[in-house]
């Protein structure tokens, strides 16, 4: 290559190197080493709520048609799993699916779901925000209570996992199923309700089932001062 002609190759490499953006780097692929590729930021990664989230649909995936008590066996129509917030501080625990609930596959949407529902909107809580659930999540034949046997094993397999993952800060055990599936089968529900106890590294607060209030409604009151205690302490734990 003559003077000319290099001449002529430096003017035009100037020429497009003023058109570059600002920042603009050469880049000889023949002999430089490959530019470090964009680093993703964090931002893109999923957030809590979402791996939580995650984390119950994939424990719920592994039992859909879970047998291993004789619940799988005596009639459910479907395995009914805690529904709700996976970043809830506040979780409700009951004793297991009815008619309703077995057939629409979510806890507590009979009649005392509704009441329920009632209950934590009154708290101020749109219910999206609680996470609910059952000791058992088969429905029991003829909704007899289950069985110790039958609250061990749904207890162990599915609902101290959800308890693990949602990591409430409080958790109100409605009625005696419930209350001794956590807390132990020498606790009554009579003696035990209104008053937290620590279990775990957090706080349940035994109450009575809505199913026990349709049928007490003198009850009512009784229940609204535990909930004015839960409220009182989330309030203490924020
Ligand atoms: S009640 Fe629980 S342990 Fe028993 S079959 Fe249903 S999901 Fe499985």
């Amino acid at each position: 290559m003559n003077a000319e002609d290099l001449e002529k190759k430096r003017a035009a490499y100037l020429n497009f190197l003023k058109k570059q953006p600002k920042g603009f780097t050469y880049y000889d692929a023949s002999t430089a080493k490959k530019p470090i590729e964009k680093v993703i930021p964090i931002a893109a990664q999923p957030s809590t709520d979402q791996t939580k989230s995650t984390q119950l649909d994939s424990l719920n995936c592994k039992y859909t048609s879970c047998q291993a008590c004789p619940l799988g066996s005596q009639g459910r129509t479907q395995v009914v799993f805690g529904k709700g917030s996976a970043e809830a501080t506040l979780m409700f625990v009951g004793e297991g699916p009815g008619r309703d609930e077995d057939a629409q596959g979510a806890p507590f949407v009979g009649r005392s779901g509704k009441l329920l529902t009632q209950i934590i909107e009154a708290m101020g809580l749109p219910r999206e925000r609680v996470y609910i659930s059952n000791v058992v999540k088969c429905r029991p034949p003829d909704n007899r209570t289950p069985l110790a046997a039958e609250s061990s094993t749904c207890k162990d397999l599915l609902l101290l996992k959800e308890i693990d993952i949602v990591q409430p800060k409080i958790i109100c055990t409605l009625g005696a199923t419930a209350t001794k599936a956590l807390l132990g089968d020498d606790i009554k529900i009579t003696a035990s309700r209104g008053v937290f106890v620590e279990w775990r590294g957090l706080l349940v607060l035994p109450t009575y089932h809505p199913a026990y209030l349709l049928r007490n409604p003198t009850e009512k009151r009784t229940v609204w001062e535990d909930m004015k205690k839960i409220m009182a302490k989330l309030e203490e734990l924020q």
